[in-house]
């Protein structure tokens, strides 16, 4: 296999149809032969939930079972790492497994692009893989100025990314919105409100069954990405 790798990494807590649509659509958009599903630790800034990194691994294998998509899958090597992780190290990991020459890209919304300049080492992330971006309601105001000069000659178009190197570019997709996140989902399950809109069936017959997200979590200080 010498196509496009595409990996998706987040706190999935829990997964949701945002994720699994965008993951669809990029891949659509890109031509990607693969989704590697990344969960990763939760970041010591986001909240504290109380599903494990099992069960949100569980989760995820319900949603992708659910997805019905053959190319895509689950990797929870990342969760059996000591924390914290950074994605830096998980794209070094990937481009020495897969060798310099197939292409790799990862994966984000727009909202992880505004962030990005808090992330460990994010001007080295195009050293090992693309960043392919898509949309996401909400986040689409201008990037701040520090990405946005970092993006300026890395950008490119769909036609040019496999005609690119393997890695070292910046596409923005143009994906349909999914106006939903994991926190308002927690916050839904937390009220007893509706999620069948956003939530895979499996998915929410799991969350019922183990008792997952009754309560609000509460907010950390530290961060890594
Ligand atoms: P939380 O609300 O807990 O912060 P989240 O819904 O943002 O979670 P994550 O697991 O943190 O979900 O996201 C993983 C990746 O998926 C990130 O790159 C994020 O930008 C992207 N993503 C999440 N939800 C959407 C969505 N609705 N549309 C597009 N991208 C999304």
């Amino acid at each position: 296999m010498t196509g496009l790798t595409l990996l998706f990494g987040g706190s999935f807590d829990p997964v949701h149809r945002g994720h699994v649509e965008t993951a669809r659509a990029s891949q659509h958009l890109t031509g990607a032969c693969q989704i590697i599903w990344l969960p990763t630790p939760r970041s010591p800034l986001k909240a504290r939930t109380g599903a494990t990194p099992e069960q949100r691994a569980e989760l995820l294998r319900l949603a992708l079972a659910d997805a019905g998509e053959p190319s895509w899958l689950l990797d929870t090597e990342e969760l059996r790492l000591p924390p914290p992780t950074y994605s830096i190290d998980t794209l070094r990991r990937w481009r020495a497994r897969l060798g310099a020459d197939r292409p790799l890209a990862f994966l984000m919304g727009r909202d992880s692009l505004a962030g990005l300049a808090a992330w460990r080492d994010w001007r080295r992330l195009c050293e090992y893989a693309h960043l392919v971006v898509a949309s996401r309601p909400g986040h689409d105001a201008a990037l701040p100025t520090e990405i946005e000069n970092w993006a300026e000659n890395r950008r490119i178009s769909r036609a040019e990314l496999l005609q690119s190197r393997p890695f070292g570019s910046l596409l923005l997709l143009d994906t349909p919105p999914w106006p939903v996140s994991s926190t308002d989902l927690r916050a839904a399950l937390a009220d007893g409100r509706q999620t069948s809109d956003w939530l895979a069936p499996a998915v929410r017959d799991y969350i019922d069954h183990h008792g997952l997200y009754l309560e609000q979590g509460h907010d950390q200080e530290s961060h890594a990405s």
